[in-house]
């Protein structure tokens, strides 16, 4: 007998997700565990300045808890902090979370069909299901650069800001023009005596409509139909520029405009045409996520700002070293290097199958691979809301929503037939993966310009575990699989 029926890690928007869609099902005997001392994964993290979301509200919510209280389009890290915290209260998961702990590990006992998993504390906790909610833009990635540990001043990667730190007046050097830079270098530009920024790829950067919702607009927001037309309008907006342009790029005309306008953006905001060529990308927009934000451009027009495109040689004691022997002595080093994502490391926790493989040793073998995104053949009754080829680049929820009805629905076939062991059948998933191989040619990562982007998107492999579909292709899906590509036994 598990101690659970199924145990949840995260309690992020998947984990959330997941719980609320297994109660909706009558499953109701499961855990969260979580990590942090908060809900909300990724933005109870990421309070650094500046810090909101670039997908418009209206779609970056969960379809069943439409919220008529964002303050703007695009709503700031603290409401939707705010935001998760409602839906745990509402949908009365609190009580169901174990906070502050961390998953070392996970091994699946094939005699009792049941996966123990082991947390930092020692304790062993056993469930049939395991439902992996911990993300992928969890594990904070340091550079690999010589003495990043020397430095005497203060280090903080963005992921765990250090709010006690006030920068005002301070030197300060930034690694990193990826998404978050682009939304930190303009909030802490105005306040810091200089800012150095290091950038070692450039980043397509795009303006954002990011405005305060007036009044009237929330009022809409409560009413049914109100609330109906801003969710439409926002879902075509984020299909369109996200993944009809990535997903599609070789059959969508408008797709191959975006360089085009992200250049022109570029003159119309930095007028020095030396730093503006800095700036500049030398891939396709899309093959590596652009940064939305009005100011971000602009900001290297400041007296105070510096960028440096010199390779880093080194950081020492005080500061940073390139490699063209010039030291920039700085007060505090912020590294916005992002996360671990296709890092052969970058998994929060081992996952153990019966055969005694690792997930990360089965990937590493066959390369990274999940039936539709969800499940892996030979790991039973493990599922993961963000696994390889499940997302398609729109709205997270929207990946959320989809996988999670997915993994449910197993379940509950499992419960329905009394099966303890529930494992994807291996020609399913291999002819899930053909047909991924089958329509990646259609994706923009294939354009030769790619391979200058550095982007994390693509694995040691050469692939990119992006799904070439659109959302409401994957949310079909969701809801139509075969269940009979699963195998119910036990
Ligand atoms: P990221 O996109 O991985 O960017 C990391 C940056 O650090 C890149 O510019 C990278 O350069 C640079 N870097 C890493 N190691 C370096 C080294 N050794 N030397 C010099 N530069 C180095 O990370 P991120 O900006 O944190 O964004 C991660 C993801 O979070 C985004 O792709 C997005 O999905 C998400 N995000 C979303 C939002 C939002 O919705 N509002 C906001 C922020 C982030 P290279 O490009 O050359 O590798």
């Amino acid at each position: 007998m598990a101690d659970y029926h199924t145990l949840i890690v995260g309690a992020g928007f998947s984990g959330i997700g997941a719980a609320v869609n297994l109660d909706k099902a009558g499953l109701a005997d499961y855990l969260i565990v979580e990590a942090g001392d908060g809900v909300g994964g990724t933005w109870f993290w990421n309070r650094y300045p500046g810090v909101a979301v670039d997908i418009p509200s209206f779609s970056y919510q969960f379809s069943f808890e439409q919220s008529p209280n964002w303050s703007r389009t695009y709503a700031p890290g603290r409401e939707l902090r705010a935001y998760a915290e409602h839906c745990v209260d509402k949908y009365r998961l609190r009580s169901r979370i174990r906070f502050n702990v961390e998953v070392s590990g996970a091994v699946f006992d094939g005699d009792e069909n049941v996966w123990r998993v082991e947390l930092n504390t020692g304790e062993i906790i056993t469930a049939r299901f395991l439902v992996n909610a911990s993300g992928v833009l969890t594990i904070p990635k340091l550079p690999d650069i010589d003495g990043v540990d020397s430095f005497s001043g203060v280090t903080m990667h963005t992921a765990r800001w250090d709010h006690t730190q006030d920068l005002t007046g301070k030197r300060v050097a930034i690694i990193g023009t990826g998404a978050t830079a682009v939304q930190v270098i303009p909030e802490i530009a105005p306040i810091v005596q200089q800012l150095t920024v290091f950038q070692r790829t450039p980043i397509w950067c795009f303006p954002k409509f990011d405005v305060p919702l007036p009044t009237a607009a929330r009022w809409a927001m409560r009413v049914p139909g109100g609330r109906t037309v801003h969710r439409l309008l926002s879902q075509a907006y984020v299909e369109f520029t996200f993944p009809l342009a990535a997903q599609y790029f070789t059959v969508n005309p408008f797709a191959k405009r975006a360089d085009a306008a992200g250049r022109a953006y570029l003159r119309r905001e930095v007028r020095d045409p030396v730093l503006r060529d800095k700036l500049t990308p030398r891939y396709a927009v899309g093959c590596k996520r652009p940064g939305f934000h009005n100011t971000y451009l602009s900001t290297f027009n400041r007296d105070n700002v510096t960028l440096v495109t010199e390779p880093i040689d080194k950081i020492t004691g005080s500061g940073v070293a390139t490699a063209d022997g010039t030291t920039y002595d700085v007060d505090v080093l912020i590294l916005a290097t992002g996360f671990k994502v296709m890092d052969v490391d970058a998994m929060t926790f081992d996952i153990t199958g019966p055969s005694g493989q690792t997930l990360s040793a089965f990937w590493e073998e066959h390369r990274m691979q999940a039936y539709e995104g969800v499940s892996i053949p030979g790991f039973p009754n493990y599922f993961t809301v963000m696994g390889p080829y499940g997302y398609v680049g729109s709205s997270y929820f929207a990946l959320i929503e989809a996988q999670t009805h997915h993994l449910v629905r197993c379940i509950a076939q499992a419960d329905r037939r009394a099966a303890h062991r529930v494992e994807v059948r291996q020609e399913a998933n291999d002819r899930y993966f053909a047909e991924m191989m089958r329509k990646r040619h259609r994706q923009i990562f294939w354009q030769d310009s790619c391979t200058n982007a550095n982007s994390y998107y693509f694995d040691r492999n050469g692939d990119v575990p992006l799904r070439p579909a659109s959302t409401p292709e994957a949310y079909w899906r969701s809801r139509s699989f075969d269940l009979d590509d699963y195998r119910f036994t036990g």
